[in-house]
C-alpha cells in the first residue's frame, strides 16, 4: 500500500536534484543522494581548504562524533559498537579477517552470499575450515530447519546476507539469529542492501557483527560504509590494521587497545564523507525507515505486477518476502543490451552479472539479469515509463542481440 502522500513525496523529490534529470532505478548500485548530503560534503571540503584540515576537524568534532550516534540509532546499537569505513567490503573483511579459525572449524553460509564474502570464505577453506552452504528451498526461501541440522560443535560462525544483491528476496535474519543464539554460534550479517531500505535492529537480529555501505539505499556519498561489532564480541576480533586511533601507550613492548569499535578503524579518512554519511542517515531517520520500507515494497510490487503483463519479460525474483530489487530478463535479448537501451532513454537500471552472487547465479543458470532497484523517491509514473519502453524493447527484433554477440 502506498503510505506516502504526493505532497510528501514531492518534498523528497525536490530535495534531490537528480530526480529532475533521470529516472533512477539503480538504488541497489548507488542511490541519488539528497542535496543536503552533497552540500554538507562540499561545504566541509571548502572549510578544510580555507582553514586547514586539522583545524576544521577540531572545530567540527561534535558533528563528526554525531555521525556515530546517528548510525547507532539507525541500527539500534551503542555508539561504542560502531566503526566507520570506506565501504562495506572493508568493514566486512576487517571483521571476518579478525576472527581466528582452526582447521576443522565450520562456517555456515547461504547461497545468496556476495562475492566479497565468498572470497573471504574461499581463503579460510584453504586453511582447512569447512564451509557449509545452505541452499534455498524450491520456493527460494532460506530453510531454517536445514540450518539447525547443519550446526554442530565445530560450527564457529553463521554468515548470511540479509538482502542479496540479486534474487529479489530477503533472508529471515531474526529467525537465523534466534538459532545462532540458541546454539551459541557467532553470527555475522551483511546488511549492505538493507541499510536505508529496511529497518535494522541489531538486538532483534541478535547478530554479533553487521556491515553496510552508505551509497546504496542509505543515499550517502560513495566511499562510505560502517561496521557494527557487539561490545561483548569486540575482544574476540583482532584488529587487522592499526594506527594511533586504535592504540595508546604504544611502546615496543606493546600497546593498549581502544575500548570501543573504533579500534577497527584507521584514523585517516574523509571527514567530509563521514559528515555526508551522517546527514544521509539523519535524512532517512527523519522519514522513518519503516515508512521507507513500506513504500519500497509498494513500488516494487507494482513493478513486478506491471512486468508480469509484458509479453517476453520474465521476473526472476524468488522467496516469499520480496525487497525493492526487481530482477528480470527479456526473452531473446541480452540483458546488457536491455540495460543499455533503458539507460539510453534516461532510465537507470543495472546489469547483474554472475560475479556478484556466483552460487545463486550458477544454480539458476543465469548469465546476467537486468536489475531495477526501487527507492521511496521513485514514482508510479517512472515505473510506467520503464514499462512502456520495455514493451518496445521486448517487441523489437531479437536479431539486435545477435548482432552484439
Ligand atoms: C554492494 C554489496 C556489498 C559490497 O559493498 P561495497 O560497499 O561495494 O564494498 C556487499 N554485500 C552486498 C549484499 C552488496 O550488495
Amino acid at each position: 500500500m502506498n503510505n506516502i502522500s504526493n505532497e510528501e513525496l514531492n518534498k523528497y523529490r525536490n530535495d534531490t536534484s537528480g530526480c529532475s534529470g533521470v529516472v533512477h532505478f539503480n538504488n541497489a548500485g548507488a542511490s541519488l543522494p539528497p542535496d543536503v548530503v552533497i552540500d554538507t560534503v562540499v561545504a566541509y571540503l571548502k572549510e578544510e581548504a580555507t582553514y586547514g584540515g586539522y583545524e576544521t576537524e577540531y572545530k567540527n568534532i561534535a558533528r563528526i562524533e554525531d555521525t556515530y550516534r546517528l548510525i547507532a540509532e539507525l541500527i539500534g546499537a551503542g555508539k561504542d559498537e560502531v566503526a566507520i569505513f570506506e565501504n562495506a567490503s572493508a568493514a566486512w573483511g576487517t571483521a571476518f579477517k579478525g576472527l581466528t579459525f582452526e582447521p576443522g572449524d565450520e562456517i555456515i553460509t547461504c547461497e545468496m552470499e556476495y562475492v566479497t564474502n565468498l572470497i573471504g570464505l574461499s581463503d579460510v577453506r584453504k586453511k582447512g575450515v569447512k564451509v557449509v552452504v545452505i541452499n534455498n528451498d524450491e520456493f527460494g526461501n532460506f530453510p531454517l530447519a536445514e540450518l539447525v541440522d547443519a550446526i554442530n560443535p565445530r560450527t564457529k560462525l553463521i554468515l548470511v546476507t540479509h538482502i542479496p544483491s540479486s534474487g529479489g528476496g530477503i533472508l529471515p535474519i531474526n529467525e537465523i539469529g534466534k538459532i545462532a543464539a540458541r546454539y551459541g554460534v557467532l553470527y555475522m550479517v551483511d546488511a549492505c542492501q538493507t541499510a536505508g531500505q529496511y529497518p535494522i535492529d541489531v538486538k532483534a537480529i541478535q547478530c554479533d557483527i553487521l556491515s553496510a555501505t552508505g551509497r546504496k539505499y542509505l543515499r550517502a556519498p560513495r566511499g562510505t560504509g560502517f561496521l557494527f561489532v557487539k561490545k561483548s564480541v569486540q575482544d574476540r576480533l583482532s584488529p587487522i590494521l592499526m594506527d594511533f586511533l586504535a592504540a595508546s601507550n604504544v611502546s615496543l613492548d606493546g600497546y593498549t587497545l581502544r575500548s570501543d569499535a573504533r579500534r577497527f578503524e584507521l584514523y585517516e579518512k574523509s571527514r567530509a564523507l563521514t559528515l555526508g554519511l551522517g546527514k544521509a542517515v539523519e535524512y532517512a531517520l527523519n522519514i522513518g525507515v519503516d515508512r521507507i520500507w513500506q513504500r519500497v515494497q509498494y513500488l516494487a510490487d507494482l513493478t513486478r505486477s506491471e512486468f508480469s503483463s509484458i509479453p517476453g519479460v520474465t521476473v526472476h525474483d524468488i522467496g516469499s518476502e520480496k525487497c525493492g530489487i526487481v530482477t528480470f530478463s527479456v526473452a531473446g535479448i541480452d540483458s546488457m543490451l536491455v540495460r543499455n537501451k533503458l539507460v539510453e532513454h534516461g532510465i537507470n537500471v543495472s546489469f547483474g552479472g554472475a560475479q556478484a552472487t556466483p552460487i545463486y547465479m550458477e544454480k539458476h543458470q543465469l548469465q546476467g539479469i537486468v536489475r531495477a532497484s526501487l527507492h521511496y523517491y521513485n514514482t508510479e509514473n517512472e515505473i510506467y515509463s520503464m514499462c512502456s519502453l520495455l514493451k518496445q524493447i521486448a517487441k523489437s527484433d531479437s536479431t539486435a542481440s545477435v548482432l552484439t554477440e
